[in-house]
């Protein structure tokens, strides 16, 4: 999927459990959510998040490949124990939704996600082609539901 379709996702994800997480003012909170959301696409040359971060994604693609380790579970829960141990929870939680819903909505595709990669197969993919008009459709969808999320519920 593009940044676009899980920046909404993700920040659509966030307004769903700011209320219920560890209390984080709100800016940081969405920040951390949808940097979060940006993070996966590290093991990709041409993500956004690799042309900020260049030289480490350089490095990263080089040794991971797209939708690998990065893209699976064990490395979210890497990520979330390691960003509790060192800033809290209440970081780890905002930064973990945003890069969980990468991944869900990454499996929505074609291509798929496996979960479990690489120690065994949990593979789920959809229908959608990244880029294309289904993704499209998909963020327009993903634009309504929150609109209605901050003005209707
Ligand atoms: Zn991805």
């Amino acid at each position: 999927m593009m940044y676009y379709t899980h920046l909404a996702f993700a920040f659509l994800a966030g307004l769903f459990t700011y209320t219920f997480s560890p209390p984080l003012a709100p800016i940081p909170y969405f920040a951390l959510v949808l940097l979060g959301a940006l993070l996966p696409d590290i093991d990709h040359r041409e993500s956004i998040i690799s042309k900020w971060m260049y030289p480490l994604a350089w490095l990263i693609t080089f040794f991971f490949r797209h939708r690998g380790i990065i893209h699976s579970l064990f490395f979210i829960t890497a990520l979330f124990w390691t960003i509790s141990s060192l800033f809290g929870v209440v970081y780890a939680i905002p930064l973990c939704l945003g890069f969980l819903s990468h991944v869900l909505i990454d499996s929505l595709t074609v291509h798929g996600i496996n979960y479990l990669y690489p120690l065994t197969t949990l593979k789920i993919s959809g229908f959608i082609e990244t880029g294309k008009a289904g993704e499209f459709m998909l963020f327009l969808v993903l634009l309504a539901l929150i609109a209605m999320k901050i003005f209707f519920w």
